[in-house]
């Protein structure tokens, strides 16, 4: 850290000028301040669905339709076929609505924890993509086992 008075170049965690003895205030370069601002807004980010997450969500949504009609249409099994249909509303929501999905979570926390003060962070964001890919699997495997078994409606 440049020291404002003298100019000596002080260690970058130093708390007072080497040089003259002048107390060193925090300075955030223009840089840093950047990174900063970037960080909280990536951060409020994380409870907003982006425009992938929307178009997945929609995908999730659509799907749980086909998979009622074409389960009708084939008489797939009508337990299993409920699953895959829950799957897929279920996945349409994680993808589409982030912020439900984090109050779920905070109460999920709240039973053992102040949730009050917690904020989403970069894992949770990852974790719920994954999440609904992984749904999504399911939703599609689900599907063809309720359709491999007939049953009746
Ligand atoms: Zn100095």
């Amino acid at each position: 850290m440049i020291c404002d008075s003298c100019g000596y170049k002080n260690d970058k965690n130093a708390k007072s000028c080497i040089g003259c003895g002048t107390v060193l205030k925090l300075k955030m370069s223009d840089e840093e301040l950047s990174c900063m601002l970037n960080r909280m807004s990536d951060r409020s980010d994380t409870l907003t669905a982006s425009r992938l997450d929307k178009i997945i969500g929609l995908v999730f949504f659509s799907l749980s339709l086909i998979i009622l009609l074409v389960c009708i249409i084939f008489s797939a099994q009508p337990l299993i076929s409920v699953i895959a249909i829950l799957l897929a509303i279920v996945g349409g929501i994680v993808a589409r609505y982030p912020k439900v999905i984090w109050e779920i979570n905070k109460l999920r926390i709240s039973v053992y924890a102040n949730a009050d003060d917690i904020t989403p962070t970069d894992f949770w964001s990852l974790s719920r993509k994954i999440s609904y890919w992984i749904l999504f699997v399911f939703t599609i495997a689900v599907t063809v086992i309720s359709l491999l078994f007939e049953g009746t409606y």
